[in-house]
């Protein structure tokens, strides 16, 4: 894509997932010049980027979030004035199963991209995903300052980035800043997350398929969120005077137990009859309720949610059934 000379430049470390599909198409609609990177730019799927659009309009280059020196080829070939940190094993669940490759690839991968921007001493700004993981069960809405209780390898591994970049910017002066963002979705969530599993499930059940849902504990309490609105905050994080850390959520909480009602209801079922509940699924320690307090954001970014929960089920149904019709018609 061809972009004026003094386009500002973007780097997104992960453009391949949700937030980075997202985020990219933003950046282009703003004119930047956007790059990102994945693990394996030949051979990982460039889907969600293709989804909205903008494939074509990023370079996407190959780099493992641990090789210091390939992190530190990309930053200086591509010369960014930001770079937006959205990559690592993100999956909750998952980080059971591998909390190293989760440390190494959040934490210890956060630690290489502050130590470049240290090294470099070029006046980038540095945007890095923490989340709402890390402040563990919440009695009350979490705000900046609220304490963090990681309960799960993924958000200690957040914490830890959390706690590097707020050292890096004081002991450095890095203009560096995290965005701790409460849940968010969209159509671009695999699978493997369970309100996509609700949604695709909801929408199969309905065309007809039989089959059944198997959740987990149905009472978890979460902040859901929509994702194409969430990024908009990551890139108004970055425009501001002085670096600072924001919660990112829409403030209203909501039972998985609800989401799953409200997704069912929306396809005119009964979710009672379609749910198994599994303790195979229940995770070995896991937050019973996430609450959010996003008010510095509306008030130094002005930046508010616009869908919660009710609205991003609505969303997600109407295009998980596009999909299904889309696919229904072009079998033959
Ligand atoms: P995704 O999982 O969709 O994208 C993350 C990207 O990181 C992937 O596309 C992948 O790119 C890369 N990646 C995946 N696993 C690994 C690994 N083990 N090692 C190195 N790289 C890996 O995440 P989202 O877009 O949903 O989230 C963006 C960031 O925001 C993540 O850091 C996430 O933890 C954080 N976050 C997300 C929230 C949400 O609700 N979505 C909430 C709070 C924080 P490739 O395969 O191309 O290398």
């Amino acid at each position: 894509m061809k972009t004026s000379p003094q386009a500002k430049k973007a780097l997104i470390i992960g453009i391949t997932g949700q937030d980075g599909a997202y985020l990219a198409r933003l950046l282009l609609a703003k004119g930047y010049a956007v790059a990102g990177t994945s693990r394996d730019a030949q051979r990982t799927p460039l889907a969600n980027l293709a989804a909205l659009g903008v494939a074509d309009k990023v370079s996407v280059h190959s780099a493992s979030l641990t090789d210091f020196r390939g992190l530190w080829e990309v930053i200086d070939k591509n010369a960014p004035d930001e770079i937006y940190n959205l990559a690592g094993q993100s999956s909750v669940g998952l980080s059971f199963e591998q909390p190293l490759e989760t440390f190494e690839s959040v934490a210890v991968a956060n630690y290489h991209l502050l130590e470049l921007m240290r090294l470099l001493g070029r006046p980038i700004r540095f945007y890095n995903a923490c989340s709402s993981e890390c402040f563990g069960d919440t009695a009350v809405p979490a705000g900046e300052t609220a304490p963090f209780q990681p309960r799960s390898p993924y958000a200690v591994a957040k914490a830890a980035a959390f706690w590097a970049l707020a050292n890096y910017r004081e002991a450095y002066g890095l203009f560096a800043c995290s965005g701790i963002l409460f849940n968010h979705e969209s159509p671009l969530r695999p699978e493997r997350f369970v309100t996509r599993k609700i949604v695709s499930t909801a929408c199969r059940i309905a065309a007809g398929s039989g089959e059944r849902l198997s959740l987990g504990n149905i009472d978890v309490v979460r902040d859901w969120g929509w994702a194409p609105e969430y990024v908009e905050a990551m890139w108004a994080i970055l425009q501001l005077d002085a670096p600072e850390d924001f919660v990112i959520a829409t403030g209203r909480s909501f039972s998985l137990r609800e989401f799953t009602a409200a997704a069912f209801a929306e396809l005119g079922l009964d979710w009672t009859r379609h749910v198994d509940s599994r303790p195979e699924l229940l995770r070995p320690a896991d937050i019973h309720a996430s609450l959010a307090d996003p008010s510095k954001a509306e008030k130094l970014l002005g930046w508010k949610a616009g869908l919660a929960m009710p609205e991003v089920v609505k969303a997600m149904i109407a295009s998980e059934r596009q999909a299904l019709a889309a696919r229904e018609a072009s079998c033959p």
